[in-house]
């Protein structure tokens, strides 16, 4: 976009619409999404996406402009537009997200609205634990939806914790209990079983890690997604843990890879002979999540 007019007067910062239209062409070229343009702008305007299309006619403040010139230039290098505006969206809620966490994705929004359909039908004030909790997204979105529940979330990383916390803090979930340690080793440590434990640990194999966008491999942590060779390392310490942290008549629910459902089922069933598992599909009719019951 020109910069200066004929007479080398700085021209007036364009408006909302050209300026979507400058950086969806732009994206389109490099062969990037070109909505990517909307999510940076509808963040830099702070505005829901309906009253958004209100102010396309507007023109961008001289700050804007900038800041909306430098988010297009990094995501054109690769940077995930939710890095960028440090914004995810998870089940309706805004969410902080830095390189220490996983972006939340849409799959992990029905794992939660697995475990609210299912374990309401069976408890009514359940402790609850999210393991590997990241962003803190399905502990945060747990607690704020069933506020009857009490809520821990695991994380080996203090990084990730940090931003789990605070989450929670502005989101008005600060009933969360946060620890640090590896899977449901701070649960085993303190001898404290739980009714629900949910998780959506690292599940792709090494190799695919290998072959994902460079969006997200270059830029979303490692340890966060690689799963291992045949990625069920992190559901074989799970299912070790389970007989000693899941409370009798507990609940589990994890995300899986859509071809790991058979293996996993296994590996829970050698574990916890009693417990019902189950497998159940996302919205694409695809295998993603499996539920213990025991
Ligand atoms: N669904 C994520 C992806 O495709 C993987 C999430 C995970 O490993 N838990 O990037």
């Amino acid at each position: 976009m020109q910069n200066n007019n004929e007479q080398g007067m700085p021209a007036p910062p364009p408006r909302v619409s050209e300026a979507l239209q400058w950086a969806s062409s732009f994206f389109q070229k490099i062969g990037l999404e070109k909505k990517a343009a909307e999510y940076l702008m509808q963040d830099l305007l702070q505005l829901e996406s309906v009253s958004y299309h209100l102010h396309l006619r507007e023109r961008l403040g001289n700050e804007q402009w900038k800041q909306y010139q430098k988010w297009t230039e990094r995501h054109g290098e690769g940077e995930p537009v939710q890095y960028i505006t440090g914004a995810a969206y998870f089940y309706g809620r805004r969410f902080s997200v830095n390189p220490f966490v996983l972006i939340p994705r849409h799959e992990t929004e029905e794992l939660v609205e697995a475990v609210l359909t299912k374990a309401k039908q069976r408890m009514d004030r359940p402790t609850i634990a999210d393991v590997g909790t990241g962003s803190g997204a399905i502990a945060v979105t747990l607690a704020l939806e069933w506020p009857e529940a009490t809520v821990s979330a695991l994380d080996v990383s203090r990084e990730a914790l940090a931003i789990a916390r605070e989450n929670g803090d502005e989101l008005g979930a600060s009933s969360v209990e946060f620890l640090e340690g590896n899977m449901l080793a701070p649960l085993r440590q303190q001898g404290r079983t739980t009714d629900v434990i949910v998780a959506n640990p690292p599940y792709v194999t090494t190799r695919e890690w290998r072959s994902l966008s460079s969006l997200v491999r270059e830029h979303e942590p490692r340890q966060a997604l690689d799963g291992g060779a045949d990625g069920l390392y992190f559901y074989r310490k799970l299912a070790e843990d389970l007989p000693d942290t899941l409370a009798e008549d507990g609940l589990a629910f994890f995300e899986i890879g859509e071809l790991q459902g058979p293996a996993i089922m296994l590996l829970m069933e050698q574990q916890l002979p009693e417990a019902d598992v189950d497998i159940l599909q996302d919205i694409n009719g695809k295998d993603r999540f499996v539920m213990i019951e025991r």
